[in-house]
């Protein structure tokens, strides 16, 4: 890749729409929660760590997601990471970003550690990154479709709807997508969308197109989590355009999960050549080896996508977010002029 469009990629003003806090915690940040709160870990050296990180199949992903939960024991180990995580976005320049969080995670699983109080801890690391990083951030919070009794869903959203004032914006559904269609959880995402919280479920990607058309009809997705299997539907592609729904593409997790067989292979260029809004985002980055920056940066060396293409897609992610309209267009103004800033080559 020409020189100076890396450099461009690596210093332009980003946002991020679909990334997991979770799934964003790095092995050293891991190693010292384990220490912190006496957990074994099955590995305990950093190399070891990020080896054991790298995603083989999807069992070990839910383990890695098990374990990572069984380190976070109180409400401060939850700040901890928002603020890591904010630091490694502010370091990559990403200025704003929608952030999935699973409070079943923290409250089934582990210590239940009141949801209040995790919300609590969100909404300080999001003051302080405010403050001393100058990013910003808004909450998704997402139920897992595994959830048992199928009612908690409406609880996770009752508890969205509390944590508005600590920064929540949107309402998620993650986990297996196959075996659990989007239809269960309509009356949660109907309580969400009544207070005013965006909807932002997966859809299409490790299930086909029949689940993207559940989240449109059933949840009334405003943005779809992956939605590449939507090319598997020449109708639902027509939809889509028509309508303009951004699609959270986020490719190396596709590679990783089998979704797509490489990077080459990735359906990105087919789903911008069939007219759909594509933003590009990383998903679980330390599991799948990557980064944001990463991501532009290896789509741009597989397609050859030139600095224009690439503004497109930075800008789509931003007109995507669930930001009040003036703060939207003011993000836009601000980024069409830092792009200018950045370097534009010789
Ligand atoms: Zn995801």
């Amino acid at each position: 890749m020409r020189e100076e469009l890396e450099d461009f990629i690596r210093r332009m003003p980003k946002v991020e729409i679909h990334v997991h806090l979770e799934g964003s915690i790095q092995p050293e940040t891991l190693l010292l929660l384990a220490e912190r709160n006496g957990v074994r870990l099955p590995v305990d050296t950093v190399e070891g760590l990020r080896e054991w990180y790298t995603f083989t199949d999807f069992d070990h992903f839910v383990e890695i997601y098990v374990t990572i939960a069984s380190c976070i024991c109180a409400p401060e180990d939850i700040e901890f990471i928002a603020r890591e995580f904010l630091r490694g976005q502010a370091r990559q320049r990403i200025l704003y970003s929608e952030v999935t969080f699973t409070p079943t995670l923290h409250y089934n699983l582990n210590r239940r550690i009141p949801v209040e109080e995790q919300a609590a801890a969100l909404g300080r690391a999001r003051r302080w990154a405010a403050e001393e990083l100058g990013v910003g951030v808004g909450w998704v919070f997402d139920i897992s479709r595994n959830v048992r009794p199928i009612e908690q869903g409406a609880d996770v959203a009752r508890w969205a709807i509390a944590a508005i004032d600590e920064g929540v914006v949107g309402f998620g559904l993650g986990g297996p997508e196959v075996g659990h269609p989007p239809e269960l959880f309509a009356e949660a995402f109907a309580i969400a969308r009544e207070a005013g919280l965006g909807s932002v479920p997966h859809a299409g990607e490790t299930a086909g197109p029949e689940s993207i058309r559940g989240a449109i009809d059933a949840l009334k997705a405003q943005r779809i989590g992956h939605g590449v299997r939507c090319l598997d539907d020449p109708e639902l592609v027509e939809a889509l355009r028509e309508r303009q729904l951004p699609l959270e593409v986020c490719p190396s997790s596709n590679v990783c999960l089998g979704v797509a067989p490489s990077l080459e292979k990735h359906p990105l260029p087919r789903l911008l050549d069939a007219g759909l809004y594509v933003t590009i985002n990383s998903d679980d980055p330390p599991m799948f080896n990557t980064s944001l920056t990463d991501e532009y940066l290896r789509i741009c060396n597989a397609f050859g996508f030139s600095r224009e293409a690439i503004m497109q897609l930075v800008l789509n992610g931003v007109r995507a977010t669930l930001l009040p309209e003036g703060e939207r267009r003011e993000m836009e103004r601000l980024f069409e002029a830092g792009f200018d800033e950045s370097p534009h080559g010789t």
